[in-house]
């Protein structure tokens, strides 16, 4: 009995260390997993409401550690903000999402626009529209094609946010808000920003069957993206009820598991194939 206090303190501390062993190991092999080519980018698709095709999907990226296998995005992201690597990666997954679209197109499938996700650290990259322009001239992907989705919680230096989204409207690329409703923000930069787009975080749309109060929030942001004339995308549909309930409110787009999970862009290009031969 004696021994419990001391013996659970020294286990604390040691699995403290190891976790933080264990990150500083990722972060030094995430430095190397571009040049070693262990990145990857998986889609998964959007499925348009009103005419039932994929239209778009979400460039999601991956990373296939040599030792460690599959490390999820959750985990290596936040790592590659704190480094500054996501500089590197996100310009890597930007060019690779808009370089596949064109694969698409060369393949002959019907017009696909890509969502790629930003992070806090782009934002104050040095030159990130004259990176985005420049991977627009390289890839010759038309603009309209690329959407970038962004969070609230990046909206912490409003009057910067405010250049670069009018910056990156002026190229001709569209803006979607990630995980709408889940920050604190105000809702008033929704006037003051140039946003095309609004997702609805899965944690609300996963709700909407038990809990009377998600509900009212999905509706609420149905009706807000309408009255500003927004496009909303319901993320996480998982159920058929989910699916129906959207339907029925108008919501314009729906990407989820129930539909497809993120996929390798050579079977969505095969997918796409197939549903149109046939
Ligand atoms: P996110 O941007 O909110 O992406 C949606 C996440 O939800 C993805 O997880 C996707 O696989 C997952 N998801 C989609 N449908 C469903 C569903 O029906 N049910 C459930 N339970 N999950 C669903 P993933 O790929 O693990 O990505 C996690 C997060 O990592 C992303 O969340 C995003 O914040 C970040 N991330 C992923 N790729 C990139 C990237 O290229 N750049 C940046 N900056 N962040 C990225
Ligand atoms: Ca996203
Ligand atoms: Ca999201
Ligand atoms: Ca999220």
């Amino acid at each position: 009995e004696a021994h419990k206090t001391p013996t659970r303190i020294q286990f604390y501390e040691s699995s403290m260390s190891s976790r933080m062993t264990e990150r500083l190991l990722l972060e030094n092999d995430l430095h190397d997993a571009l040049a070693n080519q262990e990145l990857f980018l998986e889609y998964q698709p959007q499925l348009d409401l009103q005419t039932g095709q994929v239209k778009s999907v979400e460039a999601l990226v991956r990373w296939k550690h040599p030792k460690k296998g599959w490390i999820s995005p959750g985990v290596f992201i936040p790592i590659a903000e704190e480094s500054g690597l996501i500089i590197p990666i996100g310009q890597w997954v930007l060019e690779t999402a808009c370089k596949q679209v064109k694969r698409w197109e060369g393949a002959g499938l019907p017009p696909i626009k890509v969502a790629v996700n930003l992070s806090l650290g782009q934002l104050f990259q040095q030159n990130l529209v004259g990176m985005i322009h420049n991977v627009l001239e390289k890839t010759q992907l038309e603009p309209q094609y690329l959407q970038l989705e962004i969070t609230e919680s990046m909206t912490i230096n409003i009057d910067h946010m405010t250049t670069i989204l009018h910056q990156l409207k002026a190229l001709g690329i569209t803006i979607a808000v990630d995980d709408f409703g889940t920050g604190y923000s105000s809702l008033s930069y929704l006037k003051d920003f140039p946003i095309d787009c609004l997702k609805i975080d899965r944690s609300f749309v996963q709700k909407i069957q038990s809990s009377s109060t998600d509900k009212a929030l999905v509706d609420t942001i149905l009706s807000v993206a309408k009255h500003l004339q927004l496009k909303v995308v319901a993320e996480g549909i998982e159920e058929i009820e989910q699916l129906s309930y959207l339907i029925t409110s108008n919501c314009d787009t729906v990407q989820g598991f129930l539909f497809s999970k993120p996929i390798h862009p050579n079977i969505l290009q095969e997918n796409y194939q197939t549903l149109h031969e046939n």
